[in-house]
């Protein structure tokens, strides 16, 4: 067995997403209540009592309410940054000191059979980072919740065999919004979210012949649609010559377990 992944649910409402090599099976963000994550998980049959560990992006209440609330349950060890543990802690309650662990920004780390390397992004967040999943040779990117893809973090993300990359919004959509100015001019800002566009413009740079697929995550609910974000981003690849397999994700249904070969 590859690796394999599920993004559990992805958007502004809840974040989780699965991935696992043989018997190291990892969560990272646990956005939704605890009930909730458990039915995600119920839904690719994967048992929670199984689960090795879960990886923190940062503090947002969409990557961490059902954080403590599982950690406790499942007693499980959680790792994140240490400027992310500061922010969170009064958010996800009491835990065992066993249970927290440190996992830096810009470094790699090793759970069980995958390694894992943490890359920072600019995002209105304490410390946010997001990850390179590897193992058999095979690279998973997740990057989502980011003002800009840098050239910096595109040397890092470069030639995954798969891609969960976020489309957060359409810009048209979001400028013709009812969304007050502040929170507009915070979403298109260095330290907001990245828009189909640049996605696509982004994907662009960093896909290869390896990339075999590209899942479109953390659309906003009121200035996107899945089909627009879909149709967005295959433009501007198409536009450059490359054809890659879009898929959605969804803010209440996991994706299938997906097996990278
Ligand atoms: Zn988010
Ligand atoms: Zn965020």
């Amino acid at each position: 067995m590859s690796l394999r992944f599920s993004v559990l649910a992805s958007g502004s409402t809840g974040n989780a997403f699965y991935i696992e090599h043989q018997d190291t099976k990892l969560l990272v963000d646990a956005g939704l209540s605890g009930k909730k994550m458990e039915e995600l998980f119920k839904q690719i049959d994967v048992d929670l009592n199984e689960l090795t560990g879960i990886l923190v992006t940062h503090e947002h209440s969409d990557h961490i309410k059902g954080l403590g609330v599982l950690a406790r349950k499942y007693d499980l060890p959680i790792y994140a940054n240490d400027k992310t543990w500061r922010a969170m802690e009064s958010a996800i309650g009491e835990l065992k000191m066993e249970q927290k662990f440190h996992f830096e920004a810009n470094s790699v780390k090793s759970l069980g059979s995958i390694e894992i390397e943490s890359f920072s992004v600019s995002h209105d967040a304490a410390d946010p980072m997001f990850f390179n999943f590897r193992a058999d040779g095979k690279k998973v990117t997740l990057i989502t919740d980011l003002g800009y893809v840098s050239e910096k973090i595109k040397a890092i993300i470069h030639g995954a065999d798969a891609y969960i990359f976020e489309a957060n919004h359409d810009v048209g959509m979001l400028q013709m919004s009812s969304y007050p100015w502040n929170v507009k001019r915070r979403i298109l800002s260095d330290y907001g979210h990245v828009s189909n566009e640049d996605c696509g413009l982004a994907l662009s740079d960093v896909v290869t012949e390896r990339t075999k697929r590209v899942y479109l995550a953390h659309l906003s609910r009121e200035n996107n649609l899945k089909e627009l974000a879909r149709m967005s981003v295959d433009q501007v690849l198409r536009e450059r010559g490359i054809e890659m397999d879009l898929h959605d994700t969804d803010p209440e249904k996991p994706t299938p377990l997906y097996e990278v070969i």
